[in-house]
């Protein structure tokens, strides 16, 4: 007669956490309200049809959440740049993205150059842990700083590891990367982390120790 584990394999029991459907994220104590961080502004694009797709794509589902731990960081981040660059405010274009979200992101732009821009849905993205936000800045009249491209504009000029061509060049200015160098200074003093190929997405802690250790949302 076998025990209820005797099926478990060394690779089971280092599985992730059970998943957490988005429904019951509000509830959650692991997870923070966005609209509880103090000093920021919250405008998540994939909530309405402002968006590469066209269509708001969160379905209904009340995505403004991040894990406990980000939204701390995003709280922190807010703060430095209330003492560092008095006027700007941070703005969040998009934080928890539930994995059914990231699906329906990922049937867009499957067969595009542009799924280099995407984690493949079985690869998890670390919005889909409330772990990664995007976001950006804006003035005291609460217009975007000019980041000299926008929010999922999919360009070479919008990866941070082609700036220094792109300034040399002429196709970004010396303004829109001290915008985004303020961006970055605030979020990385927070602990987060940049990519190489969006200045407005960052990682909160290691992405490898997100994806085995925390739950996913589906
Ligand atoms: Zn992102």
């Amino acid at each position: 007669m076998p025990t209820p584990d005797a099926a478990a394999s060394p690779l089971d029991l280092l599985a992730s956490p059970a998943p957490i459907p988005c429904e019951e994220i509000a509830a959650h104590p692991e997870f923070r309200a966005l609209l509880t961080i103090p000093g920021i502004a919250v405008d998540l694009r994939y909530a309405t049809p402002d968006n590469f797709v066209g269509r708001a794509v969160y379905g209904g589902l009340d995505c403004a959440y991040l894990r406990r731990e980000s939204a701390d960081a995003v709280e922190q981040a807010a703060a430095w740049l209330a003492r560092h660059c008095p006027g700007v405010t941070l703005v969040v274009l998009d934080a928890l993205r539930p994995q059914r979200v990231q699906e329906a992101l990922w049937a867009e732009l499957e067969g595009t150059p542009l799924t280099r821009y995407l984690a493949h849905p079985a690869r998890r993205s670390i919005h889909s842990f409330g772990m990664a936000v995007d976001v950006t800045l804006l003035d005291a009249d609460g217009r975007e700083l000019d980041m000299g491209t926008g929010f999922d504009e999919m360009t070479p000029a919008s990866h941070p590891e082609f700036e220094a061509e792109q300034l040399a060049s002429g196709g970004l200015t010396a303004e829109q990367l001290r915008h985004r160098g303020w961006l970055r200074a605030a979020m990385r003093q927070a602990g987060f982390q940049t990519i190489s190929t969006e200045w407005w997405h960052f990682d909160f802690g290691d992405r490898d120790q997100v994806r085995r250790s925390l739950p996913l949302v589906l």
